[in-house]
């Protein structure tokens, strides 16, 4: 069913060389390789059609236009949004959170209101907020977690008063792998009336998301990390919600008209969408989420589980083994630290065995904070990794232990 042998052949680089050995690509928490379609996309886009969307009269023009449209029907489809006036295009997650957190802080929140965000976040749910804090005075209230790296939702419940204005939390934890329950926490913070951001960075590659059945106000995701291109993105709202809030940047393209005295802004989506998109970058994201469609979602995620459980299961055999994050429902992530050895000395030396993992804080300090460690060792699997993979990466620390 699962045909890991032509899913790897789809992408080029997993046959390349590093140090004179086969590479072993486990870093696909901070970006995934791309598939052939992918870059060929790109390719035909620019060799065939390539030309300013939404303004020109010109053929190429309203070809671009058309194939730059059909990709937001594609991301609107993958993610079940109602409609494509929902899907803004943007340049990654960061992008998207700081867009939702100026024209939601700006229009909707006054000193003292709160946000409620989680110990896990990544710093792009949490310094965007920093920053309207300071602009504004907003508070930032933040949920706790056990040691197993579960948000409690008990002590969640207790944060919300009557100045709780937004939710913003990661659906799965890049460094934990914590499958956060975002769809109960979206119905308490509706029963307090409150909207929630969901970032998705880490979910939309690797499971089926349905922003209806969540019922998340707004969601946000990075085409890169789910086999797309670099450099575009997406933050979904829901309609009555956008409509409510300003433009996040001026110029081309988000106006309906303009004179010194008065502009109006366009309809969504493109009021949030100022200034040339990366319209070859949205084809090839659509291209990269119908390469991902074909192949299921489901069977992707079945895939990495069986990969994760075995991944658990043989580095729990390795002496001195710390992994961080076993919460009972969990991604494709394993942050892990074995004895003394810093996580920077271990990257390093698993590089020159081919095998490229993640090191450091993983842009999760207040996490690193609450875990009593500066960094850890981080291995995050994608849809074409294999068990022996995962056998060469158990080998390679295992070597790299008995180095110390
Ligand atoms: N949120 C999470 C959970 C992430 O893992 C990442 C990427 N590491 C981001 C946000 C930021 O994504 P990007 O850099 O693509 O904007």
């Amino acid at each position: 069913m699962y045909n890991i042998k032509q899913i790897r052949e789809d992408f080029p680089i997993l046959s390349r060389e590093v140090y004179g050995k086969p590479l072993v690509y486990l870093d696909n928490g901070a970006t995934t390789q791309k598939p052939r379609c992918v870059v060929e996309a790109i390719i035909n886009e620019y060799y065939s059609v390539n030309a300013n969307v939404h303004r020109g009269v010109h053929f190429l023009s309203q070809q671009a236009t058309e194939l730059h449209e059909a990709s937001r029907e594609t991301v609107r489809r993958f993610i079940n949004a109602r409609s494509t006036n929902e899907i803004i295009f943007t340049r990654g997650t960061t992008e998207s959170i700081n867009l939702l957190a100026s024209s939601f802080a700006e229009s909707q929140m006054q000193a003292g209101d709160e946000v409620i965000v989680s110990t896990m976040e990544h710093h792009s749910d949490i310094v965007p907020w920093q920053l309207q804090a300071s602009k504004r005075g907003i508070v930032i209230k933040v949920i706790p977690m056990n040691d197993k790296g579960e948000l409690l939702q008990d002590a969640y419940k207790q944060l919300f008063s009557e100045k709780t204005k937004l939710v913003c939390v990661m659906h799965v934890s890049n460094v934990l792998g914590t499958v956060n329950p975002v769809k109960e926490m979206i119905v308490e913070a509706h029963a307090h009336g409150v909207p929630v951001l969901v970032d998705g960075a880490q979910s939309v590659p690797h499971m089926k998301v349905d922003v209806q059945d969540l019922d998340a106000d707004f969601f946000a995701f990075s085409g890169h990390k789910v086999y797309g291109p670099t450099g575009v993105g997406v933050l979904y709202g829901k309609e009555e919600w956008l409509d409510k809030l300003p433009p996040y940047q001026g110029g081309g393209e988000m106006i309906q008209s303009v004179s010194f005295e008065k502009t109006t802004f366009n309809e969504l989506p493109f009021k949030f969408e100022a200034g040339t998109p990366d319209y070859i970058g949205t084809t090839a994201l659509a291209k990269a989420l119908d390469y991902v469609t074909a192949i299921g979602m489901d069977q992707i995620a079945a895939h990495e589980h069986e990969l994760t459980q075995y991944a658990m299961q043989r580095l729990k055999q390795i002496e001195g083994m710390r992994i961080f994050g076993e919460a009972e429902h969990k991604s494709s992530v394993i942050s892990f630290l074995v004895g003394n050895i810093h996580h920077l000395d271990m990257g390093t030396l698993l590089d020159r065995l081919g095998i490229a993992v993640r090191t450091g804080h993983h842009c999760a300090q207040p996490l690193m904070q609450r875990l009593g460690i500066e960094g850890t060792v981080r291995a995050s699997f994608g849809l074409y990794n294999t068990k022996e993979e995962i056998d060469i990466l158990a080998a390679g620390i295992e070597r790299v232990s008995r180095m110390f």
